[in-house]
């Protein structure tokens, strides 16, 4: 085809996902392109709980330990429902939890990938397969067609790759979140906990960074009237702070000195554990990975550390398959489409199940943490997580295994 570019292995969508997944192809000698629709890396939205299975996987892909110099170990989660007094103490992960800078993960997975592996301002608009080889073919924003052996769509909830496996949308839950960090250059003084406050309908979390630098969130269950609040940092603090009255002046402190530049509003979306039960993960040579696979709420801090995960998984069942074929020279269309289909199926398969006990865990983490219903709806939620989720981070144990 005459002004079709081709490609060997694309990665749409360059956030945590589609990064790692990069990053694990080139540990394990391959080559791939990531097409990112924005101008520069995308670095905003705070922090990111890591627990044990996202610093193993981390591990795997050699990061691990510069990403642990940037952020403290967490010692324990608190919760306090401050209308009632109560408070439950509970391990934050299995062994290793710290709150790293979103920016800083990024950045690192970026800083390790041949220099040309991403390549921004490339929006991908449709994909299809080619009606003799099978093989992917994208459409670009800018009217471009790349044709790719290979496409693994790393593009968040908002799925262009979602969408042509003909995945179900992620469902929004009835609640945001405003996320800030704020700098404390004396030191904030604060235990290395997590602190999640619950007041009324406003959910309020706490992370230190490290010494000097906080990460908090307030989940609320209104979206704000006014549309411009999404846009400006100044409203955004100004919902925050009216939705956060009445919780101890600490925490309100932190929030009115927080640094303007790292306030964001973000609608909370949720693909449902059916649907991850059930989900088409692959067709062709074409899959998923990450939010675009699984997007769960925030109410475990996994779908980082899950999404890591998927690349290694991924890098891992791909790599002997492409050794079978020649992509580069002679491989025929048709065997590279099923032999990859079976290195695909392979990961779908190995994710599958570990995805959907995450996203049911969240999802009844969510319930009960912002859940108004009545009473007895709120025990037997309970009753569901204690019979299935009896050691509450036992998620935080897996191990993805090795690249
Ligand atoms: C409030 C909140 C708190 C969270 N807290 C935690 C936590 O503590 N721990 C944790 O592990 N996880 C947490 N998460 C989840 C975590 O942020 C996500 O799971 C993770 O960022 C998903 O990464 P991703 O790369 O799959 O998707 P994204 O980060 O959404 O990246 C997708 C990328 O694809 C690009 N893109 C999209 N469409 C196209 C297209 N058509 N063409 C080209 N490029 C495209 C986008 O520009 C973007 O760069 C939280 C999420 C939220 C909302």
């Amino acid at each position: 085809m005459e002004g079709v570019e081709e490609m060997e292995i694309v990665i749409v969508g360059g956030g945590i996902c589609g990064l790692a997944t990069a990053l694990a192809l080139h540990r394990k000698g391959i080559a791939s392109v990531i097409l990112e629709r924005s101008e520069s890396l995308r670095a905003t939205g705070g922090g990111i709980a890591v627990h044990t299975n996202g610093w193993r996987a981390l591990e795997q892909l050699g990061i691990a330990s510069e990403l642990r110099q940037t952020a403290l170990t967490l010692q324990l989660a608190r919760t306090i429902w401050l209308d009632s007094g109560k408070q439950q103490e509970s391990p934050v992960s299995e062994g290793e939890a710290r709150c790293v800078e979103r920016s800083k993960l990024v950045e690192l997975l970026a800083a390790h990938l041949p220099v040309g592996t991403i390549r921004f301002g490339c929006h991908i608009i449709s994909i299809k397969l080619d009606a003799h080889t099978s093989t992917p073919i994208l459409d670009m924003h800018d009217g471009s067609i790349i044709k790719a052996k290979i496409v693994i769509g790393c593009d968040g909830g908002n799925s262009v790759i979602g969408d042509f496996l003909e995945l179900k949308p992620p469902k929004l839950l009835s609640a945001c979140a405003v996320r800030g960090f704020t700098n404390y250059p004396n030191g904030h003084g604060f235990a290395p906990e997590y602190i999640r406050q619950k007041k009324g309908q406003v959910l309020l979390g706490r992370s230190p960074v490290n010494d000097t630098l906080v990460f908090w969130f307030v989940v609320p269950q209104v979206y704000p009237q006014d549309s411009n609040v999404w846009k400006d940092p100044k409203l955004i603090r100004q919902f925050a702070l009216e939705l956060t009255e009445g919780f101890p002046t600490e925490m309100t402190e932190m929030i009115n000195g927080s640094d303007e530049n790292s306030l964001s509003l973000t609608h909370l979306r949720y693909r449902e554990p059916w649907d991850v039960l059930l989900g088409r993960f692959r067709k062709g040579s074409v899959t998923v990975a990450g939010d675009a696979m699984h997007i769960m709420g925030p109410f475990l801090g996994q779908g980082g550390s899950a999404s890591v995960e998927d690349a290694v998984v991924l890098a891992r069942c791909l790599a002997p398959k492409l050794r079978e074929v020649n992509l580069e020279t002679n491989g025929r269309e048709m065997t590279v489409v099923q032999k990859v289909g079976e290195a695909l199926d392979a990961y779908v398969k190995e994710r599958r199940m570990r995805l959907v006990w995450l996203s049911t865990q969240t999802y009844l983490m969510g319930k009960l943490l912002l859940d108004s219903s009545l009473l007895p709806v709120k025990l037997l939620t309970l009753v569901v997580v204690l019979a299935l989720f009896r050691d509450p981070v036992g998620h935080s144990r897996y191990d993805c295994g090795r690249l």
